[in-house]
């Protein structure tokens, strides 16, 4: 079968990847200089969208945030997955927002914003600190604001007027103002569903996100109350969106009950450990579920961890040279902070696992990854 993802990064080349062994052949389109090119060699194919739309068996995405008309054109065509309404709610925040209520799933308690009365009438319902980010457009924690004090509603205002003057009639900017959760740690959920609502979920994932941008990723047995809530807010969020495809979910865990941060409608980088941790990856799930396959395993084989490779130029030598330690790389040009690889690791237990991650403590840059040292300490018990 053929599939063109829309979106051209790291996730379509890794679906690409997981698709050979099964003769699933992926393109890619480049929203951005809207060629279709191979997701691996970045070759640019002699096609337009349209062509390659109807050349296609199957047409799904790696990111939310896709022109308008683009998405049109794919659902048009009856064979894009996991379609409009769930690409539009993983990159609005405002609508997702709505959806949680809907469906009754607990999330941080928040106002949308569009007037400056807003802000302050969120300041004074909401309390301080609050966490402000954009609806539209964000990503790896950018578009935010933290407002701790009053004396910082004037100056973060008029940043927000800023974003939201960027808007159109046709894609309006709003802002959106959440209670800052005091959470004890952040975990992901990541499951698929294929198109006669069959689904099949990953254990929780345990996440440490630097500056914004997640940096490291456990997989581990938890306790049952946390996977069980984890995988009843995923049945009700992708049976409510009919949803076809791999979707993953951000939470607060406060205290042993999950709140959700947020969702997001693909393939998610907290579920790269599922490449070697677990039979069938979340790539592999993906192209199963929007081409009609059965779903594969999602059962944990071994205690697993992944840690994003950010602004470096290589993976160090050392870490190459770590058994159990699987690179990859996507040869995207270097840019500080840039998300340029992973590695996943694995182990036989959560005590080994703790080892290695001490280990590769020792390679990568302490400043980079504050959460590792800590990590391998809970594993080792
Ligand atoms: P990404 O695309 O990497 O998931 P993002 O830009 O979509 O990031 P969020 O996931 O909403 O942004 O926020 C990034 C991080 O900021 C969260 O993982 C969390 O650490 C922190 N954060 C966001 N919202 C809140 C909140 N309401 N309370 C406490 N911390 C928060
Ligand atoms: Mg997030």
């Amino acid at each position: 079968m053929k599939i063109l993802v829309l979106g051209s990064g790291q996730l379509a080349r890794m679906m690409s990847l997981a698709g050979a062994p099964l003769d699933l052949i992926v393109k890619a389109y480049d929203v951005g200089t809207e060629n279709i090119i191979h997701p691996l060699t970045g070759e640019i194919y002699e096609q337009d969208l349209q062509t390659s739309v109807d050349d296609v068996d199957v047409i799904t995405a790696e990111f939310e945030h896709i022109p308008d008309d683009v998405l049109e054109l794919c659902c048009k065509s009856g064979k894009f997955y996991p379609g409009k309404q769930a690409i539009k709610t993983g990159g609005d925040r405002a609508i997702e927002k709505a959806l949680l209520d809907e469906v009754n799933i607990p999330c941080a308690p928040y106002k949308l914003i569009s007037e400056k009365s807003h802000l302050i009438e969120a300041v004074a319902t909401l309390g301080r600190p609050l966490v402000i980010k954009t609806c539209q457009a964000g990503y790896d924690g950018k578009g935010q604001w933290r407002l701790k004090s009053d004396e910082q509603i004037d100056q973060i205002w008029s940043e927000m007027t800023d974003f939201i003057a960027t808007g159109s009639t046709n894609q309006p900017h709003t802002v959106i103002a959440e209670k800052m959760i005091p959470f004890c740690r952040e975990v992901s959920v990541i499951g698929a569903r294929d198109k006669y609502g069959n689904m099949a979920i990953y254990p929780v994932t345990e996440n440490e996100h630097t500056n914004g941008v997640l940096t490291l990723s456990i997989a581990r047995e938890l306790c049952e109350k946390i996977q069980s809530q984890g995988e009843l807010a995923f049945k009700k969020l992708a049976t409510k969106m009919d949803y076809v495809g791999v979707l993953a979910i951000e939470f607060f865990d406060v205290n042993g009950t999950l709140m959700v941060n947020e969702i997001a409608p693909r393939v998610h980088n907290s579920g790269h450990w599922t490449q070697q941790g677990c039979a069938s990856s979340q790539f592999e799930n993906h192209m199963r579920a929007v081409c009609g396959l059965p779903l594969g395993s999602t059962e944990l084989l071994r205690p697993s961890a992944m840690i994003n490779v950010l602004g470096q130029s290589s993976i160090p030598t050392q870490v190459l040279n770590t058994s159990e330690v699987l690179s990859h790389w996507y040869g995207k040009s270097q840019k500080p902070g840039r998300k340029m690889g992973h590695i996943n690791i694995s182990a036989s237990s959560n005590e080994k696992l703790g080892t290695k991650l001490e280990a590769l403590a020792k390679i990568l840059p302490q400043s980079d990854y504050p959460g590792i040292l800590k990590a391998s300490a809970l594993l080792k018990g």
